[in-house]
Order: C-alpha cells, then sequence, then structure tokens
C-alpha cells in the first residue's frame, strides 16, 4: 500500500525539476487516486493551487520545500438540498436584484443580466457526483452525509455506521488524528444529520441525544451555529449535553460578543442567541436584527479566527436550511438560503486568497431536495425573477401571521371568500395581489384557504398530498402561485435522485473533476487531505 505520504504529493507550482522520483510519485498518485476513487483518474494533474492567480499572496507562505505535501487547510462547504437549480435560481435573483438596485451585474451582458456568478460557482473546478443511499435511489441527509464524510453508502437514517452496523470513520476524525483542527458548522441544530455524520455514529439520526453527548465527548474545537434538540435527553433528565462538554474543556459561547472574547486554541461550542423551535438559525429573510445573532458566514469568520494554527485545520460548513425551505416550496426563501451559504463560500475563499498553496475549498450538496426547475408550464419560455423580489416573509414566518389572522376572523364555513384583511397580508408577507391573479388561480388560492380552516381534504387524501404536501394548504398554494409566476416549478415536498455539482479550488482541487459518486467525494478529500480513509 503506497504511503500517506506517497499518495498526496502534489507537483508544488514552482518547482518544475523534481526528477525522477518525482514521475515516480505522480504516477502512484495517480494510480492512487483511480484506485481510492473507483473513477477515472482527475483529469489533468497540474500543481494544486494552480488556480490561484495571487501571486502576493503566494509569496506570504512558506515555500513549496516546507509544506506539507497535502492540502492543510481544508474547508467542506455543504448546501443541504442545494442543487444546480436552486444555485442557478439565487445566481438570477441575484442579477435581477442587482439590477433593481442599480448594482452593475458584471460580467455577463451588462445591458441585460440574465446571472450574477457566487462565489461557488466562480471556483475553477466543477464535477457532479450521484447521491442515491445504499437503500434507496433517493437519499436522506444521514446516508449522504454518511457517503460525503466516511466514503461508504448507508442505509438512510443512518449517521455514519457502515452497513454491518460497526462505526465508520470519518475524514474529520482523520484530519484531527492527523493534527488538524477540527470545526462543525451549521445554520440547523448541530445534532442534525449532516453535522452529526462527521462526529457521531448512530443507527438513527432521531437519537439526538446520543448524538449531543458524542459531540461533547469529541475531540473536536469548534461547533457554531445552532442548538440542539434534545440536550437533556428525550424525557430531559439526562446529564445536559453542554454540561459533559464544558466538563471535557469545551467553552460555551453564546451570542457574538461573547465569541469574540474566546481566545484562538479555546474549543468552543458557539449556539446563537435567535433559534426557532427547530433549534435552528432563523431563515435568512426572517433574520433578527440584532448584532448578537450571527449569520453561517460570520460562524465561518470566527471559526477560521480560532482554528487558524499552523497544523492546519478541517472545517465543514453546512447551509442546512436551504433544505427546509425547498421541502415547504418556498423558492425565495431557499434563494436566501443559498445567498447566505455562499458568503460563507466567500469567507473561505478570502482565506485562500492569503493561502493559495495550502488551501482547498470543496462545495457541493447532499441531494436536491423539492425537484426544483427553471421553467414552468403556465409562463412556456418566460422567467420573472422580479415576482419574487416583495416576498417579505418565509412560509414559517407567515405562519404566526396567519394563525393571528384566523384568530380574530371567524370561520364562516366551507366556500367562505378570502376577505380583504386576508388578501391584504398576503400582498404584505408574499407581494401577491390577489386582484391579478387569474380566475383559475383566484380558484385555486380560495379552495385552499378553506382546506386551511376547514381541516378536511380537498378531494381526496392522495389529492390533497399532491397539492400541498403536509404542510398548511394555504401556505405552500400561496409560494405554488408565486413560484409558478417567476416561472419555477417544483415536483415533490421531499428529496431527489438529481446528480448534484462540486464546486472546488486549491491544493488537490483537481481530483473533483469528473462525474461520480458521493462516497468519492469523501475519498478525494482524504487523498488531498492525506488521511488514509480505509472504511
Ligand atoms: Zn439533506
Amino acid at each position: 500500500m503506497p504511503s500517506r505520504r506517497t499518495i498526496n504529493t502534489w507537483l508544488p507550482r514552482h518547482r518544475v525539476v523534481l526528477g525522477f522520483a518525482a514521475i515516480g510519485i505522480v504516477i502512484l498518485a495517480i494510480v492512487a487516486t483511480n484506485f481510492a476513487t473507483g473513477s477515472r483518474p482527475a483529469a489533468g494533474m497540474r500543481a494544486a493551487g494552480s488556480n490561484s492567480e495571487n501571486a502576493a499572496a503566494s509569496e506570504d507562505t512558506p515555500s513549496p520545500a516546507d509544506r506539507p505535501p497535502r492540502a492543510l487547510y481544508v474547508f467542506f462547504l455543504i448546501g443541504d438540498g442545494m442543487g444546480i437549480a436552486q444555485i442557478q435560481a439565487a445566481q438570477a435573483y441575484l442579477a435581477r436584484a442587482h439590477q433593481s438596485t442599480g448594482i452593475p451585474a458584471q460580467p455577463y451582458p451588462p445591458s441585460d443580466p440574465k446571472v450574477y456568478p457566487l462565489a461557488m460557482t466562480r471556483l475553477p473546478v466543477c464535477g457532479l457526483q450521484t447521491t442515491y443511499a445504499a437503500d434507496r435511489f433517493i437519499t436522506d441527509s444521514a446516508a449522504a452525509g454518511t457517503a460525503l464524510a466516511c466514503g461508504i453508502k448507508a442505509r438512510d437514517g443512518v449517521i455514519s455506521k457502515k452497513l454491518d452496523g460497526s462505526d465508520a470513520v470519518t475524514i474529520a476524525e482523520l484530519a484531527k488524528d492527523q493534527g488538524m483542527k477540527v470545526g462543525i458548522i451549521t445554520s440547523v441544530s448541530v445534532d442534525h444529520a449532516t453535522p452529526a455524520v462527521f462526529y457521531a455514529h448512530e443507527a438513527s439520526r432521531n437519537n439526538y441525544y446520543n448524538i449531543g453527548v458524542q459531540l461533547a465527548n469529541s475531540d473536536f474545537d469548534f461547533f457554531g451555529g445552532g442548538g440542539f434538540l434534545q440536550p437533556a435527553g428525550a424525557g430531559g433528565a439526562e446529564p445536559h449535553v453542554l454540561d459533559i462538554a464544558q466538563a471535557n474543556g469545551f467553552t460555551v459561547a453564546r451570542g457574538a460578543t461573547e465569541l469574540a472574547a474566546i481566545s484562538p486554541g479555546t474549543r468552543t461550542i458557539a449556539i446563537d442567541p435567535y433559534l426557532d423551535d427547530s433549534q435552528a438559525l432563523y431563515y435568512e429573510i426572517d433574520r433578527v436584527h440584532d448584532p448578537e445573532t450571527l449569520t453561517l458566514a460570520e460562524y465561518t469568520a470566527e471559526a477560521i479566527r480560532l482554528l487558524d494554527n499552523p497544523h492546519g485545520f478541517f472545517m465543514m460548513i453546512e447551509g442546512g436550511k436551504v433544505d427546509w425551505a425547498c421541502h415547504a416550496n418556498d423558492a425565495r426563501t431557499a434563494i436566501d438560503e443559498t445567498l447566505a451559504f455562499d458568503k460563507a463560500v466567500a469567507e473561505a475563499l478570502a482565506f485562500y486568497e492569503q493561502h493559495p498553496d495550502d488551501t482547498l475549498i470543496v462545495v457541493t450538496g447532499d441531494h436536491e431536495t423539492g425537484g426544483l426547475s427553471i421553467g414552468w408550464a403556465g409562463t412556456r419560455y418566460n422567467s420573472f425573477w422580479s415576482v419574487l423580489e416583495n416576498q417579505t416573509v418565509s412560509w414559517f414566518a407567515f405562519a404566526p401571521v396567519f394563525d393571528a389572522y384566523k384568530a380574530v376572523t371567524p370561520w364562516a364555513g366551507v366556500d367562505d371568500d378570502m376577505d380583504q384583511a386576508l388578501k391584504d397580508i398576503v400582498l404584505r408577507c408574499f407581494g401577491l395581489n390577489y386582484a391579478t391573479l387569474t380566475a383559475f388561480e383566484q380558484r385555486k388560492l380560495e379552495a385552499a384557504y378553506d382546506r386551511s380552516r376547514n381541516g378536511e381534504p380537498l378531494v381526496s387524501a392522495e389529492e390533497d398530498y399532491l397539492l400541498h404536501g403536509s404542510r398548511d394548504a394555504f401556505t405552500v398554494t400561496i409560494t405554488h402561485i408565486l413560484n409558478q409566476k417567476a416561472g419555477l416549478g417544483w415536483t415533490s415536498y421531499s428529496h431527489t435522485g438529481v446528480p448534484l455539482p462540486v464546486y472546488a479550488i486549491g491544493r488537490g482541487a483537481d481530483l473533483f473533476e469528473g462525474f461520480y459518486d458521493n462516497t468519492d467525494v469523501a475519498r478525494k478529500l482524504a487523498i488531498a487531505m492525506g488521511v488514509a480513509l480505509n472504511n
């Protein structure tokens, strides 16, 4: 078996003369890469970091001879539920928003910009990964996360365990073993499936307390973002996970001020002071305007400050609520979540600019959610992104508004019509003007309003589910009509099985070119980091 050093030696950019030994190493690296990934060799073995044009920053980094032959700083960013349609919708929405605000959307046709590139799509390397699970074509976040963290196929719901039930080692654990610091950041609860697969091993993703205890007992260095779903167990009588964590040397920070006061080298659990009822950060569109709450990008920046050290770091950053918005078929909220996630990518990219020869950034999703597509029958070839601009709340934040309305407005029975007050609320929350809806759209909205108030299926449970899933009929129908007017369609309230883009830059980035499986993503990361992933 090739040594760890051998399979991870990359040709330094400025050293052309390396002799036959280097050629042998490169051949070994190609063979090892091909063997490890089970796919074709990475196209071109040009030096990692060669994508950087930032020569000034390069001069500040150690000379190639002094550097370890691997990616020292690794950012692995996962947009949960984020497929290519979510990304392109965000780019198109941004171009339109920039037009509205007078900010030029360069460099795409300045006269009529169609897309404004995100940080992630500016990365020079792009590949595609398949996402199927061991037991289903359409994966859940646990099986997909296990593939991304451990390089193995798992059954849905399983957190980093092999099919035989034994624990699978994760790339984050291997990074820690190698002396790198490890950070896990998410906009949802830190015991949720995607973050959990990097530090926990559980038969079910729903064992939130066990997962939390494993976090508290981990040797990782930073956890940031959301809280815990069952911090004292399902019944609330178990030892609190934060007590366990503090006994193990973690410092707990709540809010920007406390986090800013923590010194590098301190093992930290940073929990946002503003969390929803799922212990997640609020949707970006519903953000509380208090400087104590942090964005995903701000957590990323703080993690960089705390984890930066000569032995490197591995950081997993999850944009967890693209998925949640897409489960609800709420395009504008999903776009804002994608943009917030992309700002975390931009933070990683800023770090890369300072350390281009030692940093690897990989950005992908775990699966697509909702079957979002750009194009809807009713608008034929047209897109109207501006339709989304006047939405002011997410589907989630609309619920208390609608509840308050219902509490003061008597229900007159089946076929009750929406009154002007409700039409005004819909206009204020979604920018959807009842008066401008077609007769067909008005009929659909009125029927959904009746369904919402009487609690009975419209025709049958099947038709009911197809029309608005298991969520509030009125809310889903509003976002459907709004999204369709923009020219967007949804096929599902669940995940879908389409392959996902993988974007990369930096040391080892070329490994991520091509079409491969989600299990290969973990293997490629392991190769780039110089760790042996043998699950
Ligand atoms: Zn997911």
